[in-house]
């Protein structure tokens, strides 16, 4: 059943401190509503049970890029399109920059915000991967406060994460020290554009002197939430490439990720799809140190 305009209220905050303000005198009352693009689907299904909106595109103190020698932090309310056409996060964080560039269509990425999607809660959200690999920090702000966590401590399960209902998304916080990592990230979708991952696998990784010495794996569509592939990293840290270290690699894979059957995929099918582009990346990775594109 669609949605009925007339039982939701919708205002704008005047600025952060007004929607902070109001999120700490009534908490839970007002959903606060970024670009719209996952809570106006919400409402015209009839799913969005708030009735109070605030919308936070209106305050300027959350949408910034800021490069600093040792780390670039984004505003939540940054747009996809923002992000995707920054030259600093082209250059330092690509992953993240090719995973804008996934979101939706080009009007879905003018609206659609970092803070969106990572709150939304998907696992199919085609931020959080890149996010992972970079070690990204995020940090939330509330009238009591502001904390800064590893983005990889945020999703607690299905939509679940330590968000305070006083809370908002204010910035992540990436450290510039990706530049020269090897990379790599991949979805599948039923096609190119406008598709929600059935699989997405992102990757970095340093190679010394024929070892693995950093490595960093995360996942979309394979678990309740965004997935950072610690067994799978730890059967390939130290070691040096060989078939023996990928089949190991490919066993530690399966048995971390917990996928779902679902109207998109089969979870059989996610776990080889999701084992398959393991073993692209590492190919990638042993070609390119072969040839000496890595040290
Ligand atoms: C046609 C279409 C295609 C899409 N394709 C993709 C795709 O390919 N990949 C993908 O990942 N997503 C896709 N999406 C989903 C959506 O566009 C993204 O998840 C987007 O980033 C959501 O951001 P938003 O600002 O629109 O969020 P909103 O809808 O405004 O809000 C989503 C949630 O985030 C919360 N929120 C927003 N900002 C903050 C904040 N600063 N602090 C705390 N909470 C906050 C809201 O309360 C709400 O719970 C698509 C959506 C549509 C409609």
């Amino acid at each position: 059943m669609r949605g009925n305009p007339e039982t939701h209220e919708l205002i704008a905050a005047t600025s952060l401190t007004d929607a902070l303000t109001r999120l700490a005198d009534a908490p839970g009352i007002w959903m606060p509503i970024a670009g719209g693009t996952e809570l106006m689907v919400a409402h015209a299904a009839g799913r969005l049970s708030a009735q109070k909106l605030i919308s936070l595109s209106t305050i300027r103190e959350l949408n910034f890029i800021q490069v600093g020698a040792q780390s670039v932090s984004i505003g939540g309310g940054t747009t996809f399109g923002q992000i995707r056409r920054h030259a600093t996060i082209a250059s330092d964080f690509p992953l993240l920059a090719q995973a804008a560039g996934w979101i939706g269509s080009i009007a879905n990425q003018n609206r659609a915000t970092l803070a969106g999607n990572i709150v939304n809660g998907s696992p199919a959200a085609d931020a959080p991967p890149a996010l992972l690999v970079y070690d990204a920090e995020i940090e939330l702000i509330s009238q009591r406060g502001s904390r800064r966590i590893p983005y990889a401590e945020f999703h607690l399960g299905y939509k679940q994460s330590v968000l305070e209902r006083d809370e908002l998304v204010f910035a992540l916080h990436l450290p510039r020290r990706f530049e020269n990592h090897a990379r790599y990230l991949r979805k599948v979708g039923t096609r190119n554009a406008m598709a929600i991952t059935k699989v997405a696998i992102a990757a970095t990784a340093v190679i010394t002197e024929g070892r693995i010495t950093e490595i960093r794996l995360a996942a979309a569509s394979l678990a309740d939430r965004p997935l950072r592939l610690i067994a799978t990293e730890s059967a390939l840290l130290y070691r040096t490439l060989s078939p023996e270290i990928q089949t190991a690699a490919r066993a530690a894979l399966f048995s971390e990720v917990r996928p779902i059957d679902d109207i998109r995929s089969t979870a059989l099918y996610r776990r080889h799809v999701a084992a398959n582009l393991l073993d692209e990346f590492l190919n990638m990775l042993e070609q390119k140190h072969a040839t000496g594109m890595i040290a």
